[in-house]
């Protein structure tokens, strides 16, 4: 059978055009469809955290370079996490970054997703191999005899041997290959706004999550955004929502209207259009990412960290494992799941513990007490505070988060 393209990817988003990125790199054409066309907005937090610095450095180092030579990316040094309780504890993503040079490339970026996704996807379009079919929305994936054909809502199917789904969090692929449905145990929902004039940005952009009392598992953010404007949202996982029957949207107002310290923060500040809300698929459990024919990459295959909501860094990752999968199988004349599989391995070997173990932190945060007292025992004490910066960057240390021996340290710990 005739095909129109060996490699269809599905969705252009972080994903996708990471996806076809990678097949450019190794010489291979591919169909890239996405149902709108660029640049356009996707409801996100904006954070761009040192995973998406690494795989673009992986990919090629000179798109790290254009990354940061680019001032809709805004660099950020570090995060502070603020307990129920109030107290601060500020994260460097790198020890010594007060000491830095002007030239020097920042950990991670915020950036809104209408700029990082158009940049990302240019890098993609650049290589040449991709044939982009922006504003075609699929509806209806039907097997054929080796392949798929893909029908948009207008116009002729396209069909294809392989097909790549990064189509985020609704994906129509996910649920017709694959059957997956939302599960509000393993889901978050989040809502997010635009603002000017929010008091007290921190000057080296540092993100901002506060684990308020009454959000537990979830936060309220803000995170800085070049120009003197803030993306400021709030999440919380999908099941929690139903059983308190919260409205995100009236909690976010009512907690910039009425927390003390938001009360302030946000006296002069102006939104800039409307508070918008999304889905998060997380990973908080180990799922099938592939089947005969395809491969699930990013929100549609549930990679969302599940304790900091960061899909933006999984998806490139397994977007660029699945592009290799692909060569791997048109280069083997195999397309079967049994072949396929190698593709979830590949992912998981890199982000499974990783998820798991935030899957735990996730419910260790929903003890308000234990979340304090890390907190306040951690932003007192310079060693803990140096322990939990090397979090981020180091595995292994993230795991001593998990053992009681951590917490019978942090109880006897000297500030
Ligand atoms: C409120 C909120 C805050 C978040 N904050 C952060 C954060 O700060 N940092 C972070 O790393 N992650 C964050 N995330 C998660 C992050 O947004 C996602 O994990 C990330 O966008 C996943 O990338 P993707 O390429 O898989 O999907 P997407 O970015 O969703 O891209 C999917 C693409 O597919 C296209 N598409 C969809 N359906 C079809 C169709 N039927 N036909 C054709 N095209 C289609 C869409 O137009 C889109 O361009 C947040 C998510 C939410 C909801």
């Amino acid at each position: 059978m005739a095909f129109d393209t060996d490699i269809i990817i599905l969705g252009a988003g972080p994903g996708g055009a990471t996806a076809s990125l990678v097949l450019g790199k190794l010489g291979y054409r591919c169909i890239l469809i996405d149902k709108a066309s660029f640049p356009r907005d996707k409801i996100c937090g904006d954070a761009l955290s040192g995973k998406v610095v690494d795989i673009l450095r992986k990919i090629d180092p000179a798109l790290v370079d254009r990354l940061a030579l680019d001032d809709r990316h805004l660099p950020c040094w570090g995060l502070q996490f603020i307990s129920p309780a109030g107290d601060v504890l500020e994260v460097p993503f790198r020890l010594d970054y007060k000491q830095r040079s002007a030239s020097e490339r920042a950990p991670g970026y915020i950036a809104r997703r209408q700029d990082f996704d158009h940049f990302l996807l240019n890098e993609a379009l650049a290589q040449g191999n991709a044939d982009f079919r922006p504003g075609l929305s699929i509806r209806h994936i039907e097997r054929i005899d080796g392949g798929f054909s893909v029908s948009p809502s207008q116009g002729p199917a396209l069909t294809c041997r392989l097909l790549i789904a990064a189509d985020g969090a609704h994906s129509v692929a996910a649920k017709a290959l694959a059957g997956r449905e939302l599960e509000p145990v393993h889901h978050s929902a989040a809502v997010r706004g635009y603002y000017t004039g929010v008091a007290d940005l921190h000057p080296d952009h540092f993100i901002e999550l506060h684990y308020l009392r009454d959000l537990v598992p979830g936060y309220f953010w803000i995170f800085p955004l070049p120009g003197g404007r803030a993306n400021v949202g709030l999440g919380l996982r999908s099941d929690v929502i139903a059983k308190r029957r919260l409205d995100l949207k009236k909690v976010f107002q009512q907690t910039i209207e009425n927390h003390p310290e938001f009360k302030r923060r946000f006296a002069h500040a102006e939104p800039e259009g409307p508070l918008r809300g999304f889905g998060l698929p997380l990973g908080s459990r180990k799922r099938s990412l592939s089947g005969d024919g395809y491969l699930l990459v990013g929100d549609a295959a549930s990679l969302i960290d599940p304790f900091t909501g960061e899909g933006i860094g999984n998806a490139m990752i397994s977007g660029s494992w699945a592009a290799k999968q692909a060569v791997a199988a048109l280069e083997a004349g195999r397309s079967d799941a049994a072949f396929l599989q190698a593709y979830d391995q590949n992912v998981y070997r890199q982000l499974g513990d990783e998820l798991m173990l935030s899957y735990q932190l996730q419910r260790l945060a929903a003890y308000p007490r234990l979340f304090n007292f890390v907190v306040r025992k951690a932003s007192r004490n310079p060693v803990l505070k140096e322990t939990i910066s090397c979090m981020f960057e180091d595995l292994d240390m993230r795991e001593r988060l998990r053992k009681p021996s951590f917490y019978l340290k942090l109880l006897f710990a000297r500030s």
